[in-house]
Formats: structure tokens, sequence, C-alpha cells
């Protein structure tokens, strides 16, 4: 018998792709982690698993009980999916801009959902704040805390982490990808330097977030701009990201994502979210900043199906200034190199 053991055995050991047209394009090996074969179809099933056992193991989820988290959606996602595994109910608290896909699919697998206007980290109603207090004010409830619950990054890093090193038979030299929590970053940058310090890091920020400014100069003080990406996306040290041991960061604008997607689909034949078209786009700076002869693995989020209304909405993509173009690998690739002397600044076809 080679049975897996239920949903959480299921969770990990995702194939590695390699990205065949971007590697022959830059010479390099580009290979995308396929998270969204995990099977609540995402990244985020290895966090929700990871926080649930520690949470167990530590006495603080005991049977019966409810899981509340504040989520993009993701992790809510992979919470009530085990949490239906192991018995446990599930309250989700969820900013109401996010896809309305994700909060229906949400409240059809069982999650309560209690959706809030959206509100900065330092506001008392902040999803996350509002998540801690449900909790609190409840029996038998356990709040994941995934911004700051180092379950989180621990589980990457046991995971995640040697899954890549082994896939790629320790011949990986950089692994870049975006950041939400912070926890697949701090993980698999952290394993990936204990087996070799010679493995480059990087982290791939939409713009609007405060990552880039913070892995590259230590400071807050770029966070301009905006992205329709959804889970990542973040504007300050969480408890996860402090863990993270990054060389190098790299922006990515919303047209640069759009164009590396609609590249994924037509080329590779992978139907992806936005947060992939991030990380793949970061690969291809990583590329093309160290040149040929690079092993670059990046992380395949989630797929497309999660933001159906608005990725292949005409209108909406119109009212975002994201229609797709020209959107070619040649065209993108010459971009990027044209963008590479000015490494601070929008593309300026943006
Ligand atoms: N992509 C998507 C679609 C996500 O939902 C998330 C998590 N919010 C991430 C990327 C980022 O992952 P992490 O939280 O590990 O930084």
């Amino acid at each position: 018998m080679t049975a897996t053991n239920g949903f959480c055995g299921t969770i990990g050991n995702t194939p590695l792709i390699r990205l065949d047209s971007l590697s022959n394009a830059t010479g390099c090996e580009i290979l995308g982690k396929a998270e969204f074969l995990n099977p609540g179809g995402s990244v985020k099933d290895r966090a929700a698993l990871g926080m649930i056992e520690d949470a167990e193991k530590r006495g603080l989820l005991k049977p019966g009980g409810t899981i509340v988290e504040g989520t993009a959606g993701n992790t809510g996602i992979g919470l009530t999916l085990v949490g239906n595994a192991k018995g446990y109910k599930t309250i989700i608290v969820i900013p109401n801009d996010q896809s309305p896909e994700k909060v229906e699919l949400l409240r059809a697998i069982g999650a309560e959902v209690r959706p809030v206007p959206p509100a900065p980290y330092k506001e008392p109603h902040n999803y996350n704040r509002i998540a801690a207090q449900v909790a609190d004010e409840m029996g038998n409830a356990f709040w994941a805390n995934q911004f700051d619950n180092t379950a989180n990054s621990q589980f990457h890093y046991d995971t995640t982490g040697p899954e890549i090193w082994n896939q790629t038979g320790g011949r990986i030299t950089a692994f870049v990808t975006a950041v939400g929590t912070g926890g697949t970053l701090a993980g698999v940058s952290r394993y990936l330097k204990d087996q070799s310090e010679s493995v480059s890091t990087y982290c791939a920020d939409p713009y609007g977030a405060a990552m880039w400014s913070w892995f590259k100069y230590g400071h807050f003080d770029f966070d301009d701009g905006d992205s329709i990406a959804e889970g990542i996306g973040q504007g300050r040290v969480t408890e996860n990201v402090d863990c993270a041991r990054v060389d190098d960061a790299f922006r990515v604008t919303d047209r640069q994502m759009m164009a590396t997607l609609n590249i994924l689909l037509k080329e590779e034949g992978l139907l992806l979210g936005p947060s992939s078209g991030v990380n793949v786009c970061g690969a291809l700076k990583v590329a093309l900043s160290g040149g040929p002869g690079q092993t670059i693995v990046t992380i395949l989020c989630d797929g497309a199906q999660r933001y159906s209304s608005r990725l292949f909405n005409p209108e909406w993509l119109a009212e975002n200034d994201l229609k797709p173009e020209d959107q070619s690998l040649e065209v993108l690739v010459a971009q990027l190199n044209e963008e590479k002397n000015e490494p601070n600044e929008k593309s300026s076809s943006d």
C-alpha cells in the first residue's frame, strides 16, 4: 500500500516544474514549485497544517475547538480544510475587498466567514486584530496568527526547503518569492542558507508594499504605488519576516505581473494567480541581473480560477489599466533588460 494519510497527508511534496520558455530565453534553469497543486489549492495549506499541528502539540487547540484567523483567503481555505479533516470549526475574518471567489469557497467548505472593511494593521479594526479579539472572547478557540506565528515559517523550513534542495539535487543557486506573512520566504531562505551560504535569496515585491525597501535598504521609505495582487504586499516586519535571510530584492509592477501570467498561460500552459506572476517575473529579474547558468527556484502559489471574476474580465482589466497588449516573452525580457539600468524606478513603459 502506498496510500497517503487523508487530506493532511497530501499537503506538500509538490512537483518542481521547469519553465521551459523562460529557461530557454535566459540561459538559466527557471523552476516553479507547484504549490497550486496542494489539496486546498495554494501554498497556504502548508502554513495551515504547520500552525494547527504546532497548536495541538502546545495544547492551544483541543478537541472540538475553533480555529479563528484573519486572512486574505488562502490561509482560511487551508485552515478550514485541515480543520474539517481534524474535527475543528473555523471562523475566518477577511477584508471585504478580496475576490468574491475566495469568500464563496470559504463558505462552501464550511467556514463561518466574517467580511470586514479593510483597515491598516495599526488600526483596532484591522482584520487580524478582530480575529484575535474573536478568539479571545470565545471558549476553546485558537487564533492562528499566521503573520507572527513562526510555526508558519518553520513548516516551510521543515518541508518546502528540503523538497526544493532535493528536487534540484543541491544545484539551486537562487531562490525568489514574494511576502505575505513572510512564512515561505523565511522558512525556505533559512533552510537553503543552512545547506549552502552560496545560495542567493531574493524577495520579489509588488508596489504598495514595503519589503523591497526593507530588504534592500533596511527602511520603509519606499512603500509607494499599489497592486491588485492578493495575499502578498507586506508593510511591516512580521515575526516570520524577521526570520528570513534575504540578500536582495526586486520590485514587480502589475503590468509586468500580468505579462508574466499571460506568458505562463500561453507558453507553459499554466493558469496561475497574481502572486505567481510577481514571483516568476522576480525569477526573470534574477536571471537577467545575474546572467546565464543560474538555477533559480520560485513559488507558483495558487491558480487563476480563484480570481476569475477579475483576471478573466476584460472590463475589470481595462479599469485597472491591465488589458493585455503585446505581452510576448521577447517584449517582456527586452523591457526588463532596459529597466536593469534604473532598478529603483518603475519601468518607463508603465
Ligand atoms: N500568494 C498567495 C496567493 C497567498 O495567499 C500568500 C499568502 N497570503 C502568499 C503568496 C504569500 O505567502 P507567505 O504568507 O508565506 O508569505
